[in-house]
């Protein structure tokens, strides 16, 4: 068996999670763009090779930055794009005699 995902914990604790909690609207809406990623909830794109005919099915993501599924991949290229500002040098310089 796969390693569960974040939405498969969803998909099987949230209603029990809802029995007993409240979450706020902005709690409920993340749950559900979390449990809908990727599902076709929020339509697909279907490409079909024009020599063989094969078809993908791709579909869409939530786009919710709550969401590891769907934002797994902006969040490495902001990484990446940043990596040499997070990877500098970092050293103690002593303060001046003035600052004491
Ligand atoms: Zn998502």
């Amino acid at each position: 068996m796969d390693k569960p995902t974040v939405q498969d914990i969803f998909h099987h604790f949230y209603p029990a999670y809802l029995d007993q909690y409240s979450p706020s609207p902005v709690q409920a809406k993340v749950a559900h763009n979390i449990m809908n990623c990727k599902t076709g909830a929020y339509g697909a794109n279907v490409c079909v090779c024009e020599d063989c005919g094969f078809i993908q099915i791709h579909y869409n993501s939530c786009r919710n930055r709550c969401c590891p599924m769907c934002q797994a991949v902006p969040k490495e290229m902001w990484m990446d794009a940043r990596r040499d500002f997070f990877m500098m040098p970092y050293t103690m310089q002593p303060l001046p005699q003035s600052a004491n």
